[in-house]
């Protein structure tokens, strides 16, 4: 079935630890701590070591488990 909402999810990369609490939690595999270029993402993710978390969000459904385990709360989520 086609998604009619658009999920926007962001990470504030000033506050985000990498702790991967989030991508542990996230039901359908839709974030990933892993290898990032900063200047080829579209947008501004926190890079650890060369890493960042990272989301697909094709696959995203917007369920927000993601915001409530974040203990930085550094993410965001918006539908439109
Ligand atoms: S909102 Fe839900 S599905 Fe989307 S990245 Fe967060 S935990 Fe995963
Ligand atoms: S749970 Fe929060 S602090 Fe931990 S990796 Fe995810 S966004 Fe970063």
């Amino acid at each position: 079935m086609r998604k009619v909402t658009t999920i926007a999810l962001d990470i504030q990369g000033r506050i985000c630890t990498g702790c991967n609490n989030c991508v542990v939690a996230c039901p359908v595999n839709a974030l990933e701590l892993t290898v990032v270029n900063p200047v080829t993402r579209k947008k501004t993710y926190n890079v650890l070591n060369g890493k960042a978390v990272v989301i697909d969000e094709d696959v995203c459904n917007g369920c927000g488990i993601c915001l409530m385990v974040c203990p930085q709360r550094a993410i965001t989520l918006t539908t439109e």
